[in-house]
């Protein structure tokens, strides 16, 4: 089997995310050690399983990132869908990061400075998931193509998805989750073009979570 390449670090990150330990844990927090720097850079992630201690390693070969890209939050760069990630992954990361909104938001609890950065990433995830999710649907195509569930877990959720996966509907949430990520930027003043990811928002009174949506 060739290295999986992974396009971004952050993509890296979700694949390691939808591979459980065989124990089944999926938390992982690991460390990384760059292989080969030269450029595809190739990168070892590796730890221990928190649950069963088992030794754990995953290594990728990291795509350049193109000249010129916008930094931020990217999982790849330009239309070329993943080849790490089918699209019924995409739609289970989506739809995982899409509860675990709503259930914050449900609690109507305030976020704290300290949580705000993750709960960043998940408001990002949960967009830009469905944004690789239309990179696998041809141009004027009315629904994805088998092709693009190439893993068991891809398949097992497309045969569920139903009308998530239609190209209308993919737009609508698209446009939905892009939404819903100016909106919290704006309630928590960050800058989407501030790369440093532990910026603490302006002090002020926090907003309740209910004033979110994310659907
Ligand atoms: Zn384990």
């Amino acid at each position: 089997m060739p290295m999986p390449r992974a396009r971004t670090r952050s993509e890296a990150h979700v694949y390691m995310d939808l591979v459980p330990c065989p124990c089944g844990e999926n938390e992982f927090d690991p460390d990384v050690d760059v292989l080969d720097p030269e450029p595809p850079r190739v990168l070892r992630y590796f730890g221990e399983c928190p649950r069963c201690g088992r030794s754990r390693e995953f290594v990728f070969e990291l795509a350049a990132p193109p000249a010129g890209e916008p930094s931020g939050f990217v999982l790849g760069h330009g239309d070329e869908p993943s080849t790490i990630i089918d699209a019924g992954q995409w739609l289970l990361v989506a739809e995982m990061s899409r509860r675990v909104l709503e259930h914050l938001a449900e609690s109507g609890e305030s976020l704290t400075a300290a949580q705000i950065p993750a709960v960043h990433d998940t408001v990002l995830l949960a967009a830009a998931a469905v944004d690789e999710i239309r990179k696998f649907l041809p141009a004027g195509a009315s629904e994805l193509p088998a092709d693009a569930f190439w893993t068991e877990q891809g398949r097992a959720v497309r045969s569920v998805a139903g009308e998530l996966l239609r190209p209308d509907e993919l737009a609508a949430a698209r446009a939905r989750r892009w939404a819903a990520v100016a909106e919290f930027e704006a309630l928590y003043g960050i800058d989407e073009d501030d790369e440093d990811e532990t910026a603490v928002p302006p002090a002020g009174p926090s907003p309740a979570r209910g004033d979110v949506s994310f659907r």
